[in-house]
C-alpha cells in the first residue's frame, strides 16, 4: 500500500517552490487561470536598440520558463486531487500501480514504468 501522507508531503513542497518560482518570472491571470510570464519594464517604456534585441530574448526564456513550470505545476496539483478521490499511485494507461521508487523520484508520475513513453 503506498503512503499517500509521505507523497502529499513531497508534492506540496514541490508545489510551494514551483508556485515561488513562477511568481518570480509570471504573474497569475485569475481569469483564465493561467500563468503568464511578465514583460519586462524596459519592454513598456524606453529602451534602446541595441538592447532590444537581448531584452526579448530574455522575454522569451521566461515564456519557455513559464511554459515549462505551469506544466509541472498542473501535473502535481493533478496528484494531489488524485490523492483526494483515492486514485493516487494508478497508472492512468493501464490501471497497474505505479512502482513505488519511480513515485519517490516523480511523485506526480501519471504512469507506471511500463507506459511512461504513452
Ligand atoms: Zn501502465
Amino acid at each position: 500500500m503506498i503512503n499517500t501522507h509521505h507523497f502529499k508531503e513531497k508534492l506540496e513542497v514541490e508545489k510551494k517552490s514551483l508556485e515561488e518560482e513562477l511568481g518570480q518570472i509570471a504573474i497569475f491571470n485569475t481569469e483564465t487561470n493561467i500563468w503568464e510570464a511578465t514583460p519586462d519594464k524596459e519592454m513598456m517604456g524606453e529602451i534602446d536598440d541595441n538592447d532590444a534585441a537581448d531584452r526579448f530574448e530574455d522575454f522569451e526564456e521566461r515564456s519557455g520558463m513559464t511554459t515549462t513550470l505551469q506544466t509541472r505545476l498542473s501535473d502535481v496539483n493533478r496528484a494531489l486531487a488524485k490523492i483526494e478521490n483515492g486514485t493516487y499511485g494508478l497508472c492512468e494507461v493501464s490501471n497497474d500501480p505505479i512502482e513505488e521508487d519511480r513515485l519517490e523520484a516523480n511523485p506526480a508520475a501519471r504512469t507506471n514504468k511500463a507506459h511512461m513513453n504513452d
